[in-house]
């Protein structure tokens, strides 16, 4: 199944969720995490409304953004700087491609856009942040729930082999497809259904990344995940404090939990 090249292959159910975002100019949108950090990303905007045609003065803008914040990012990482790998790759995707047209000039400033079906693209750091907690080598292969418009697993992949990701919402799962294809991403494989069960016939994965919140971590997504790996996900009930959780597998398979930051995202949906 690694081969599987950014395609939906499978349908199911419909969904509500959304994302981190971070900032009191978007409650609706949800989210708030690092705090302080946020709001002062929110009211220090650092795009320039005249946009380079290409997009990269904002995406370097975004980055420096970024790595402004790492030595806040301490007691996440357990480091005060971002892995120069992850700071790459939040430099070279092309952020302007996954968002729609009408807010396409706010790229790259560090808050979640709307992406349409009442969901959003999370914010940029936190994009690096969970991107860096993986701690992913070139020959992994990742599982993301939550494709959202594909931008999240675009980063992913260009650090690791392979990412599959799930998307529950049948437009968002098409939408992302197409335009990972067309993009050309060939390390990408979309599926549309519930991302609570994983990807069982691409499993064990070597990180599980999940950007909806989960009331409890899904024991399908735990045994999913290889002895040694970790997945990044957001857990609390919906619509209240949750935490960005870090669970890591011990060599023997037992894992280890580790609340990591306050935030707020919208529930992971579905019937299970
Ligand atoms: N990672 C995305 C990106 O880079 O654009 C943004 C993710 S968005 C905040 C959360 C996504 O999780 C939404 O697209 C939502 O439809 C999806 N979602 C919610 N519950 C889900 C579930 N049970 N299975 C799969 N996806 C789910």
């Amino acid at each position: 199944m690694h081969n599987h090249v950014c395609r939906v292959v499978e349908l199911a159910g419909d969904s509500e969720s959304s994302i981190l975002g971070g900032s009191r100019w978007r409650p609706a949108l949800c989210f708030s995490s690092f705090g302080l950090l946020a709001l002062l990303a929110a009211a220090n905007p650092q795009v320039s409304k005249a946009a380079s045609p290409d997009y990269a003065a904002e995406r370097a803008q975004m980055v420096r953004t970024i790595e402004s914040y790492a030595s806040d990012a301490t007691l996440s990482l357990g480091r005060a700087h971002f892995t120069p790998e992850v700071l790459r790759i939040m430099g070279a995707v092309p952020r302007h491609e996954f968002v729609p047209d009408g807010v396409r000039q706010d790229a790259y400033a560090d808050r979640p856009l709307p992406i349409g079906y009442g969901q959003t693209i999370s914010q940029p750091l936190i994009v690096a942040l969970m991107t860096d907690l993986l701690e992913v080598g070139p020959n992994d292969i990742v599982l993301e729930i939550g494709t959202g418009s594909g931008y999240q697993a675009a980063v992913v992949a260009g650090l690791v082999r392979q990412v599959c990701t799930i998307e529950i919402i049948p437009g968002l799962a098409v939408g992302a497809a197409d335009r990972l294809q067309r993009l050309g991403y060939t390390n990408i494989a979309v599926r549309q259904g519930d991302g609570y069960y994983g990807w069982e016939d691409a499993a064990p994965f070597d990180a599980i990344i999940v950007t909806a919140a989960a009331d409890h971590i899904p024991p399908p997504l735990l045994r999913q995940l290889k002895p040694g790996g970790r997945m990044v996900i957001p857990v609390g009930a919906p619509f209240a404090l949750q935490h960005l959780v870090l669970v890591e597998r011990d060599a023997e398979g037992r894992a280890r939990t580790r609340q990591l930051l306050p935030v707020q995202f919208v529930p992971l949906s579905g019937r299970h």
